[in-house]
Parts: C-alpha cells; structure tokens; sequence
C-alpha cells in the first residue's frame, strides 16, 4: 500500500517528511487549490523522469514547476515581463500559471525540450509549506494516469497511480476543483493554453488583450501547443453531453443523467444527478461526481452541455475532452 499522512496544517511534521523525500528525488504526491499534484525536484531531471513513468505521460508535454514566491519564479526565467509583475501580484499564490521564456537552469525534460517553462505559486497552504521546505521548485502535474480524471481527493491518487508515488499527503477535498488557467506570454500577445479558474475578462483587465487556443489535438499527432490532446480528464465510463432538459427517452445499462439548475423527468432506472446552475459549483464538484459514478460501475454518463458564456470556459473545455472519442 501507498503511504497517505494526513497534513493539518502548514507545521505539520509530515510537510518535512515528504521535502526529505523529494530532495532525495522521490515521489510526493500533495494538494494544491486546484487538484492534487505528483510531485518532484523541478531541477532534478532523474526525479522529473520518474513523474512521466508513474503518469505513462508523453515526453512531448512538459510540466509545470511550483515555486513559492516570484524570486524563486525569476530566477527560473531568461526575461520577466511587466505583464507577469502584475499578473503575479494580482493572482499569485493562485490558480495561474505563466508560460515563459526558460532560464539555463531549468532540465530539458521540465520543457519538453522547448525553449519556454511553465510556472506556478499555488495557494494552498501544505504546498507552499512543502516547496519552501524542499527548498527547489517542484514539478508537480495532476497526480493521475495521463489522459485520466484529475484528482481532488487523496483517495484518487492512490487508486490512480497506486505504488508509483513514494508518499501521498492528504489535505483533503481541493477547492477549485479545476487545473489552473495557463496564460503563454511569451508570443506578441499573451494567449490563454488552458481555461481554468481564472477567467479571460480577469486577465484581460491586467494585460489587455488576451488570445484563445482554441485547436484540438488527435492522438498520434504533433501537437501544436503542449499538452493540448483532445480527450483528455477522462471517466472511465462513456459520457455524452446533450442538450439542457432533453432527458432520455430509454437507456440500457447502468445510466446517469447530470442535469444543470434542474432535472427533467427520466425513465425509471436511470440515477439522476442535479448539479446547481453555477461554474465555480460544479467546477469544484465535476471530478469527484466523475470518479463517484465511474466506482459505482456506470457504463454511461449523460450531462447537460453548461452555457456558452465565459464563466463556464473552464468547465466547458474539461467536458468536451472528457467525453472525446478516441479516433481509430
Ligand atoms: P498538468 O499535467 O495537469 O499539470 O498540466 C500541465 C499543463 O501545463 C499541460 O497541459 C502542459 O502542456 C502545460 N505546460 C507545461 N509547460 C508548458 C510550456 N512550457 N509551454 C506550454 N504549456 C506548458
Ligand atoms: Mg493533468
């Protein structure tokens, strides 16, 4: 079995445990405010290695590193931007990640071999406690399978990963429940990789104006922006996205209806969820709810598509990869 230590706060012993571990270029897999992340010494690239063996990760999508503060942010970088001073003041320790121009300090692996490094102060107290108390940046994906549903809790990082994680600190649920909003700033303007938490008005404020990726990546191809595959936090079970308040005329199977704000009536048979009509709600719950049906043994999972506006950008992008069928 795994070893799981419950962290109470940001003194708790197992905090120095787990940094020994990972100056030792061991696995910890720790919360964060967005998921739980698998991590490693950032600028040890045996450690980092050992983070794509125990994820079956590509070695084409590079990982973001976890620092505590901006010194140690800069210091991994070749040019600061202004944009990143004020971004950082207004959203760090927070659910932003910058994509910058890489500083010789930062192992080819870390990038993916790319010229930029992806970087990250989290918020959530035993992480910034682990990463000054490991004294080096941490690299620090989703501590999941590739492809699979990020975890929120403790428990899904040992069923996930299993014996591949040397120690897994368990800070209980994670509050955001999404992967942080990755802004690449390193382009004439700054362009948004990854929707999260933080949204484009928000960014757009600080920076003006701000690009969307919008592309999808197959499997097998080159992808044009790391880390951009399209089925991607994916349950187990087959999930199709319909229509608010289309309902299901018959299903056969173990069937699931997630409905947003309210439920239509549903045959017998089929378990109906309400999840509330509102982003930051059901960003902070659609993992778990994944990870519950998919334990109970549900072959299929039907969810009501969110609205189109911006508030829902993050969770909207989790769900179309979610349920992208693997091309033959
Ligand atoms: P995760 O594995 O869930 O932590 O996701 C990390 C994300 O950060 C992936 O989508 C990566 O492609 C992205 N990422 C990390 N480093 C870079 C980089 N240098 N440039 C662009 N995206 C990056
Ligand atoms: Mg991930």
């Amino acid at each position: 079995m795994t070893r799981l230590l419950h962290v109470a706060g940001s003194d708790d012993p197992a905090i120095f445990e787990a940094a020994s571990l990972l100056r030792a270029g061991r696995l910890v897999a720790f919360p964060t405010e967005t998921v739980y992340g698998l991590g490693a010494d950032g600028l040890n690239p045996e450690a980092v290695a050992g983070i794509y063996a125990a994820k079956g990760r590509p070695a084409t999508n590079p990982v973001i590193l976890h620092v505590a503060d901006v010194a140690a942010a800069r210091a991994l970088v070749s040019h600061w931007p202004e944009a990143a001073t004020d971004l950082a003041a207004r959203f760090w320790p927070g659910p932003l990640t910058l994509v910058l121009p890489a500083s010789a300090a930062v192992p080819a692996i870390v990038r993916a071999g790319g010229p930029s490094v992806a970087l990250r102060c989290p918020a959530h107290p035993v992480a910034l406690a682990l990463i000054r108390a490991a004294g080096r940046p941490l690299a620090a994906p989703s501590a999941n399978r590739s492809q699979h549903l990020s975890p929120t809790l403790a428990q899904h990082v040992a069923s996930s990963l299993g014996e591949a994680v040397d120690l897994i600190l368990d800070g209980g649920p994670t509050e955001a429940g999404l992967e942080s909003t990755i802004l690449d700033l390193t382009g004439e303007r700054s362009r948004i990789l990854r929707p999260g938490p933080i949204g484009p008005a928000e960014l757009a404020a600080l920076v003006g104006p701000v690009d969307r990726w919008e592309g999808a990546v197959h499997a097998g191809e080159v992808q044009a922006a790391p880390g951009m595959a399209e089925r991607h936090y994916a349950p187990r079970a087959r999930l199709d996205l319909v229509a608010p308040g289309t309902g299901l005329p018959e299903a056969s199977g173990a069937v699931a209806y997630v409905g947003l704000g309210k439920l239509p009536a549903l045959p017998a048979g089929i378990r109906g969820i309400l999840l509330p009509l509102d982003a930051d709600a059901v960003g902070t719950r659609l993992y778990a709810l994944l990870h519950e049906l998919d334990d109970a043994g549900f072959d299929r999972i039907v969810m009501e598509r969110p609205p189109e506006d911006d508030a829902w950008l993050a969770v909207r992008d989790r769900l179309r990869r979610a349920s992208a069928k693997e091309r033959p």
